[in-house]
């Protein structure tokens, strides 16, 4: 007869507690050990899970388990079910979208941050969780080179963090009140716009739905021939605009947009929101943590002008998802936008500064402990070795980059200021925009099958673009040649059918 797994005694049926201590150990080093052998390993696996959609829910019960079942069932229908619907963002292999890393501290920061499972609401509900929040991010305001003094907050991602400013732009516009009344069915309103580049990321256009500002209230601006911000026109549409009676409030500028990770010029875009009283909004989510390395610092120029700033250490801090850093010169007003104290949770300590309840700067009441790992990150690494890998992930980048201008049937197709590489092959001899869209689209798709990388692509100038984003900390110069090597031998037969 198979032998049994073994239930625990808290899973015995009169049992009402948990797990024990001694069965939580033992699994516990399971678990590690297995997280070890993973991160140790994950570059073995195929990058891009290679399920077919519903094999993961076929694989599974369709009713939840009545009795309780042994962990080590459980552990093994993690192996067995989970892993192979995993797309393994911790892979080497790892370059689309923004590539990024659960690092080995920021892992046992997570481990720790669930045992003690505090709600970081109020201050009172752990002060060490507001505490290390606010110096952690004041840490990383001087690792980033921005001015004292500037109010951080952790959030969970740049999307709730973009609608957390917007909302604190709407509050600051005089004499409205949106936050009692509304904006529907008020005559004396007027419509409200803010303006952003059209290669700004959707979370912007997102928050401008929420807050019942429209889609039309978002006016895009163009961009120049490095896919910036054009500031001429953005003041002409400010002025176009206040002529035709709509009332501007704010401009979100991106510093390293999702496309290509171009810059916007943020000290011109800060010139134009003072002369408008407008607020100003800096989306650095993966960019913004460049200027943690030393050379890269001029890339925050101007965002000291900001009212609000945003960069993500789950994108290019090594901090396992999710952690993103709101930072506002004007926290004042992004309470007077959030803060609304039910009776049950009012308590002495909610008035001073030294103390604040971080619930009040955003929609969230609960509140995860993210800081926690983060401060471990800042620690295991030390800023030095931050730069040193950030640097790193740049140098990758720029080989490849020389690479691809050595190659004559490859071209750039957008500056490369971080570590995101957007290029095509453009074989000698084809010229048809279609047969290049059709020949890109199979490259990178041939990559990715292959299973050693995982690449994304976007659109510049309509054409469609293969983009190398480096950023996890196992990437090595090898996997970028092995890339290279593996472009160039599936572009070798296109080019004989050519
Ligand atoms: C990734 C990214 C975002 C979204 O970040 P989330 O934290 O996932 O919401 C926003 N803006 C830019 C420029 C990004 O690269």
């Amino acid at each position: 007869m198979e032998k049994q797994p073994q239930l625990d005694a808290a899973q015995q049926p009169s049992a009402t507690g948990d797990m024990n201590p001694e069965s939580f150990r033992h699994y516990g080093h399971q678990v590690v050990d297995w997280i070890a052998d993973y991160l140790g390993d994950v570059g073995k696996y195929p990058v891009l899970s290679q399920n077919s959609p519903g094999a993961i829910r076929s694989a599974l019960p369709a009713h939840p388990p009545a009795q309780p079942e042994a962990m080590e069932a459980i552990l093994a229908d993690v192996d067995h079910i989970v892993l192979p619907g995993i797309t393994h963002w911790n892979s080497p292999g790892f370059m689309a979208y923004f590539s990024i890393t659960g690092s080995g501290p920021g892992i046992l920061g997570e481990m720790l941050c669930s045992a003690l499972n505090v709600n970081a609401m109020l201050w009172r509900t752990s002060p060490a969780a507001t505490e290390l929040e606010q110096v952690t991010l004041d840490w990383l305001r001087q690792m980033l080179g921005l001015p004292h003094p500037l109010f951080g907050v952790i959030n969970d991602t740049a999307s709730s963090g973009v609608l957390y400013a917007l909302a604190a732009a709407r509050e600051a516009i005089p004499d409205l009140h949106i936050r009692q009344k509304g904006l529907s069915g008020r005559a004396e309103v007027p419509r409200l716009r803010f303006y952003t580049s059209q290669d700004a990321h959707s979370s912007v256009d997102k928050a401008g739905i929420v807050l019942g500002i429209g889609q039309e209230g978002l006016r895009k601006i163009g961009t120049d021939s490095e896919f910036r911000m054009d500031v001429l026109e953005l003041e002409r549409a400010i002025q176009e605009d206040i002529a035709a009676g709509w009332r501007p409030f704010a401009v979100t500028a991106t510093v390293g947009t999702t496309s290509t990770s171009s810059i916007d010029p943020v000290p011109q875009i800060a010139d134009i929101c003072e002369r408008y009283a407008l607020w100003l909004h800096v989306d650095g989510s993966y960019g913004g943590m460049a200027a943690i390395d030393p050379d890269m610092r001029w890339v925050l120029g101007g965002c000291e002008r900001a009212d609000s700033l945003i960069v993500n250490p789950h994108k290019w801090l090594f901090t396992p998802l999710d952690c993103s850093a709101f930072y506002t010169r004007k926290p004042d007003v992004v309470k007077a936008a959030f803060s609304l104290i039910p009776e049950f949770l009012r308590n002495a300590e909610s008035l001073g500064d030294e103390a604040p309840n971080l619930m009040d700067y955003g929609n969230a009441l609960g509140r995860r402990f993210r800081a926690l790992k983060l401060w471990m990150i800042m620690r295991y690494f030390g800023q030095e070795g931050l730069a040193a890998r950030i640097h790193e992930h740049i140098h990758l980048a720029q080989l490849l980059v020389q690479w691809i201008n050595e190659a004559p049937d490859f071209e750039l197709m957008a500056p490369t200021p971080f570590s995101l590489v957007c290029f095509r092959a453009h074989p000698r001899g084809i010229a048809g925009e279609a047969q290049l869209e059709a020949l890109n689209e199979r490259l990178m798709n041939q990559i990715n099958t292959g299973g050693r990388f995982f690449l994304s692509h976007t659109r510049v100038h309509g054409k469609f673009t293969i983009r190398v984003a480096i950023g996890n900390l196992r990437t090595t110069e090898q996997d970028i040649r092995v890339l290279w090597t593996e472009i160039q031998a599936h572009l070798a037969p296109e080019m004989e059918t050519a």
